[in-house]
C-alpha cells in the first residue's frame, strides 16, 4: 500500500518512481478487512485512485455480552473497505510498466547523489532516492537501521472473513449490519462487514471481517509457530500449515466463551488464521538518500485500524516535500521532520488502546486507561474511530 500511494503521488509531481515488489504473483489480501479514516479518503482522492465502490457503510457500532444481548450502541457511520479492494483501486494507478513483481530487495549502497540498489538475482538499480515501503519487517529498515527490531505486544489475533452466503440467520439479523464488539476481560472480539470476492458489495455477496484477541506470552507464542509438519517460524504460520490441534482448541473455546451469532461466524471460517501482534517507533524514517513509508517507518498496533491511512500520509508528505524542495536532501529532512514524530504518536496511542488487554501494565496511566477500556462504551469510543490524531493537535 505505502508503495503505490508512494508512487502514485511521486508520479504527479514529475517523478520517474518505479516499484519493486518480491512477490512474483499479483498481491492479494485473504480477505482482509480495513477501517476507513477521513485521511486515507482524502488520499485515494488526491493520489488518482479514488474511492469507487470503496466498501460497506455501517450506521451503528453495538457491543454484545456473553448471551447476544446488545449492552452498548454508539451511532457512528463508516465506510468499511478491504485489503483487496484497495489494492486494486492503487495497483490501476500504475502503468504495468513501472511495476515490477519478483524483485526481492537485498542490499543498497549510498553514492554521493543517489542510491544503487541492489535485488535478488544481481539485478541493480539507480535512483536519485530509494523509498522502503517493504512493510514491518523491512529490508531497507534493516539495512539503514539494524537496531530498530518489531517488539511483540504480548497478544495476537485470530482472524477470517466468512462469505455472507455462509452466515447463519442469526449472524446475518443480530451482527452483520453493525460494526460489533464483544468484549470480555482481556479479550476483544471484532466483526464488520466488508466487500466479498473481487470486491463484490451485493447483498449475498459480501464478507464478514472477523477478529478475535488473545493474550499469549512469548513462549507460547512460540508454540503456536510450530505448524503442522514440525517446522518452527519465527513470526507466524503460513495459514494453510496452521496446526490442526489449535484450530480445533479455538472453534472448542469459541463454543463456551462468544455470543451465538459471533460464534455461528467462526464457524463459517473454513481456515481461520493467526497474526501477532508488534509494533516499534524508529528514531528517524530517512538515513541519507533512503526514506521510509508506512509500517517501514513505524508500525502501531492495529486497534485504530489506520495503518494504510498511515502508509497514505507518509507517501502524500513526502511527495509534498520532494515537490516544495529543490534541493532533495533537504526535502528528505522536512519528511523526517514532519512524519517521525506522528508515527511515534500513533504507535503511542495504539499502546494506549492496547492496554484493554491487560498486558504488561507498567505505569499509573496504563493502569487507568485498562481500568477505562474496560467498559464497552470507552471501546467504541476509542476503537478506529475517525479523527483520533486531533486530540494530539
Ligand atoms: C490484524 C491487523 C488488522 C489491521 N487492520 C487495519 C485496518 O483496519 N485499517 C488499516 O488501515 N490498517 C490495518 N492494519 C495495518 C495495515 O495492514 C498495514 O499498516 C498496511 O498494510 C501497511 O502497508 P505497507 O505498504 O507499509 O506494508 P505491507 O502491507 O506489509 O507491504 C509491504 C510490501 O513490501 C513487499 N516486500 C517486503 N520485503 C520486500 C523485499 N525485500 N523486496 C521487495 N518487496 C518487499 C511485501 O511483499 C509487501 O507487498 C491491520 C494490520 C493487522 C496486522
Amino acid at each position: 500500500m505505502s508503495g503505490l500511494f508512494t508512487a502514485a503521488f511521486l508520479r504527479q509531481s514529475g517523478w520517474d518512481a518505479e516499484v519493486y515488489e518480491r512477490s512474483t504473483a499479483e498481491l492479494a489480501g485473504r480477505g482482509a478487512g480495513i477501517t476507513t479514516h477521513p485521511e486515507l479518503l482524502e488520499a485515494l482522492q488526491k493520489s488518482g485512485a479514488g474511492t469507487r465502490d470503496l466498501g460497506v457503510e455501517v450506521e451503528k457500532r453495538i457491543a454484545l455480552d456473553r448471551t447476544g444481548r446488545v449492552i452498548g450502541e454508539k451511532h457512528l457511520r463508516q465506510v468499511l473497505t478491504s485489503w483487496d479492494r484497495l489494492q486494486r483501486l492503487l495497483r490501476a494507478t500504475i502503468d504495468p510498466a513501472h511495476y515490477h513483481l519478483g524483485w526481492n530487495f537485498e542490499r543498497v549502497e549510498q553514492e554521493g547523489c543517489g542510491v544503487r540498489v541492489h535485488f535478488s538475482g544481481g539485478r541493480v538499480e539507480h535512483g536519485a532516492i530509494l523509498v522502503g515501503g517493504d512493510g514491518i519487517r523491512s529490508g531497507v529498515r534493516a539495512a539503514i537501521m539494524p537496531e530498530v527490531q518489531p517488539i511483540y505486544a504480548g497478544y495476537y489475533i485470530w482472524r477470517g472473513a466468512p462469505n455472507e452466503a455462509d452466515l447463519s440467520r442469526r449472524a446475518l439479523n443480530e451482527v452483520f449490519p453493525y460494526f460489533s464488539f464483544f468484549l470480555p476481560p482481556r479479550q476483544e472480539v471484532i466483526c464488520y462487514p466488508i466487500a466479498g470476492f473481487n470486491d463484490d458489495l451485493r447483498p449475498g455477496y459480501r464478507r464478514f471481517n472477523f477478529i478475535w484477541y488473545r493474550v499469549a506470552d512469548a513462549t507460547l507464542l512460540k508454540e503456536m509457530c510450530v505448524d503442522d509438519k514440525g517446522h518452527q517460524h519465527d513470526y507466524s504460520v503460513p495459514p494453510p500449515r496452521i496446526r490442526k490441534d489449535l484450530i480445533t482448541g479455538l472453534r472448542d473455546e469459541a463454543e463456551e466463551a462468544l455470543p451465538p451469532a459471533i460464534n455461528d461466524c467462526l464457524r463459517a471460517i473454513e481456515q481461520p488464521f493467526f497474526t501477532p501482534i508488534y509494533d516499534f517507533i524508529a528514531p528517524r524514517i530517512v538515513s541519507g538518500r533512503v526514506a521510509l513509508v508506512g509500517d517501514a517507518a513505524s508500525n502501531a498496533r492495529p486497534h485504530m485500524g489506520f495503518g494504510v491511512s498511515k502508509a497514505a500520509c507518509d507517501a502524500q508528505a513526502l511527495a509534498d516535500a520532494l515537490r516544495d524542495h529543490d534541493d532533495i536532501d533537504t526535502a528528505l529532512a522536512e519528511y523526517n521532520r514532519i512524519r517521525q514524530p506522528i508515527g511515534e504518536i500513533i504507535v503511542r496511542h495504539s499502546r494506549k488502546l492496547g492496554t484493554h488487554m491487560g498486558v504488561n501494565l507498567q505505569t499509573d496511566e496504563d493502569r487507568a486507561m485498562h481500568q477505562l477500556l474496560q467498559d464497552p462504551r470507552a471501546m467504541m469510543d476509542w476503537i478506529a474511530v475517525p479523527n483520533f490524531l486531533d486530540a494530539y493537535r
